[in-house]
């Protein structure tokens, strides 16, 4: 993959209780899907250490950060934002555009849960649907990176992992167990 994108997801509307697993999906699938970093709301601290831990024991750099206001967040971001909503526009026909902007500057994606407030889609360079039906952020998210990596990302390494999964036709071999 390309080490000089910068690519960090936002994670807004985390309903605690409700969204926690989902929540930290969205982290496991950035993280294991290339992108740098995950923002959470600061509520949603069970996620991130779950995170943590996978980035302990699995290796890599990512990294997981924590907001009080979303939209200070947002607001002070000098990138370009992609947000992923059902009601953007086509992923096919904006991605390399994405894929340029990433050459030079940082990247922001942000994925809902709840309903996004309409801020995010006036602050946002792009507003992308992975399909216009309704699906799951971290459905969007997967494939939003795939695209952008073009597919790159399957192939990452992970450095500093304590345990390492060697693949088999059966069954399960991990190192360093
Ligand atoms: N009803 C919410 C709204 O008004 O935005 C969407 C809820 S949906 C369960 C949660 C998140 O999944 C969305 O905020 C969006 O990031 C993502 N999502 C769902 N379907 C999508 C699609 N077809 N394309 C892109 N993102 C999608």
């Amino acid at each position: 993959m390309d080490e000089n994108y910068e690519v960090s997801i936002l994670r807004t509307g985390h309903r605690p209780g409700r969204d926690d697993r989902i929540t930290t999906h969205v982290g496991l699938v950035a993280r294991a899907f290339g992108a740098d970093r995950v923002i959470f709301p600061d509520i949603a601290s069970s996620s991130s250490s779950t995170i943590n831990e996978v980035s302990l024991n699995f290796g890599g750099d990512f990294k997981t950060e924590s907001t009080t206001s979303i939209s200070k967040f947002v607001k002070s971001w000098t990138g370009s934002i992609v947000h992923l909503t059902m009601y953007g526009q086509p992923i096919d026909s904006h991605i390399d555009e994405v894929i340029e902007s990433c050459h030079s500057i940082p990247l922001l994606i942000i994925v809902g849960a709840e309903k996004v407030p309409f801020f995010i889609y006036e602050a946002s360079d792009w507003n992308i649907s992975v399909t216009n039906q309704p699906h799951s952020e971290i459905a969007a998210l997967a494939i939003f990176l795939d695209r952008l990596f073009q597919g790159n990302e399957l192939n990452q390494s992970w450095d500093g992992a304590k345990q390492k999964i060697i693949p088999q036709k059966s069954g399960k071999l991990v190192e360093g167990d």
